[in-house]
């Protein structure tokens, strides 16, 4: 074995070696994923379990990556949420498949720093490309250009910048202080992503700014309610920035009435951001093409195909109508990259506050050939028709209902079987109590205050046997907890 104090790298005999011992850990783990607890014990591993087994110390002398890895199957791997279970319906499901884990290796050996196109042509080329490539998917003109971020919430917060310069203009070079500048207003819905918030605390807008406007007995933005909103607080003074529409909201995965909100911005010139993050990606299907109506009016866009469209964790792109406007507040070449800027092609960095970046785009290109867009739409469909079919169980159940109307992946659903002063506590412990068996894993959300259980699917992994044994185990643990009690923890 190297010595791994001297100076260089592993031997390329030994690396060959350990390549394939961690793809045969690789192949198993995949492989063997069900035979694991989606989630850890509580009773073992509560808070600071994992840390008490860490030596402190940093360590001294290197070691072999046999026992690292050893460690990671005795520490890690236990101490782990298993997003990629089958069973594993929390959030929005996860996009974890083969084709994705060999896209994410592809990227480690070749580490590049795709700042310019000049530091690395193909890792910019080739963003430039997938991005094209979603953009026709979701039947977007090619008015639009995008750029890779790591999350939807950097894509609002670098949308809202445009905007924030389009209401104020100069606010790059000036800033927002000792100026005569209004206060700035942020419209979204009460079921909106919390990024907008964070957008505007990052701008210096400040989060008070971002109003949440009510929505509907569906869960969508209330247009009317939009508009009168929008007029008093021009009648206060305040100017109207941007109107952050959703496209499947975090919790039920209701969407905005886009078209209707486009047109109130067009008339009052507010930008429009769609946050497509989870549901955008689902206008790929010809039959929810109407998703995308109105988004040619909007001038930016977020989606997140590490959300539905099966890129490993990070991957969101943002498009902004004339991309232009978006390098224009953010490009700042220093001295010492003046030489690798070439005009003629994108430099990436120009296009956001980071100026490192990873080669995302090579997951994308590895999983979206893999699965092409045939392969896309099949599997989407598959979680549509999941989600149906959950709901239809639970309507067949008078003990349960259905909270929201089931949109793309995602049911929200309540038990009611019980006295209704105890509802609330009851469905947030059911989630805690199937969490805790290991056996699945749920989500908990809020509904015009009641608690609601929440199933997202998004696993290639889960099938409809996997959901028959989710949904035998809601009913069985909703019967212990009735006939054992309550653990009246959460009174
Ligand atoms: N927008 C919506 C609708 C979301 O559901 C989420 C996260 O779940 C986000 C934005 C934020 O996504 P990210 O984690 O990529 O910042």
């Amino acid at each position: 074995m190297k010595d791994q104090q001297s100076p260089g790298d592993t031997t390329p005999e030994e690396f060959r070696k350990q390549l394939h011992e961690l793809a045969d850990w690789i192949a198993d783990f995949r492989e063997n994923i069900e035979s694991l607890r989606v989630a850890p014990n509580p009773a073992v591993a509560g808070p600071g379990a994992i840390r008490a087994q860490l030596p402190r110390q940093p360590p001294e002398d290197g070691e072999p990556f046999e026992k690292i890895l050893s460690d990671v199957d005795r520490l890690i791997v236990p101490g782990m949420v298993h997003w990629s279970h089958p069973m594993f319906l929390g959030y929005f499901g996860w996009t974890t498949t083969a084709p994705g884990i060999l896209g994410e290796i592809l990227s480690a050996p070749l580490n590049v720093n795709a700042m310019t196109w000049r530091t690395c042509p193909a890792a910019t080329e080739l963003e430039t490309v997938v991005i094209d490539w979603l953009r026709q998917w979701l039947g977007l003109p090619d008015e639009f250009g995008g750029v890779v971020y790591d999350t939807a919430s950097v894509g609002i917060m670098h949308a809202l910048a445009v905007a924030r310069e389009q209401a104020a203009p100069y606010t790059r070079k000036l800033g927002l202080t000792n100026r005569d500048l209004p206060r700035f207003r942020i419209y979204t819905s009460d079921q909106a992503h919390s990024s907008a918030e964070k957008a505007a605390i990052a701008l210096g807008l400040g989060e008070e700014n971002v109003i949440r406007v009510r929505s509907d007995d569906e869960f969508r933005l209330d247009v009317n309610s939009l508009g009168q909103t929008i007029a008093h607080d021009r009648q206060a003074g305040l100017q109207p920035m941007a109107v952050v529409a959703t496209v499947g909201t975090t919790s039920t995965a209701s969407v905005d009435p886009i078209l209707e909100i486009a047109k109130i911005c067009q008339e009052q010139k507010i930008w429009l951001h769609i946050d497509g993050a989870y549901g955008g990606g689902f206008a790929m299907l010809p039959e929810y093409r109407w998703l995308g109506e109105g988004w040619e009016m909007a001038d930016s866009i977020v989606i997140n195909p590490h959300k539905s469209l099966f890129v490993p964790l990070d991957f969101s792109v943002l498009y902004v109508r004339d991309l232009e406007r978006l390098r224009h507040v953010f490009t700042l070449v220093p001295e010492y990259l003046r030489g690798d800027t070439v005009e003629t092609e994108k430099n990436y960095m120009d296009y956001g506050i980071q100026l490192g970046r990873r080669f995302r785009a090579l997951k994308a290109w590895v999983i979206w050939r893999s699965l092409g867009r045939e392969g896309i739409v099949t599997r989407l469909r598959e979680q549509i028709r999941l989600a149906n079919l959950l709901a239809n169980w639970i309507k067949k159940d008078n003990r349960f209902e259905l909270a929201a109307p089931v949109s793309m992946g995602v049911v929200c659903f309540r038990f009611i079987g019980a006295d209704e002063k105890k509802l609330d506590n009851l469905n947030s412990e059911l989630v805690e109590r199937i969490n805790a068996s290991g056996r699945a894993y749920l989500t908990q959300t809020k509904l015009r205050g009641r608690t609601v259980m929440r199933i997202g699917f998004g696993n290639v992994l889960t099938t409809e046997e996997h959901l028959r044994k989710a949904w035998e185990l809601i009913r069985q643990t909703a019967e212990d907890a009735l006939s054992h009690g309550t653990s009246g923890r959460r009174q």
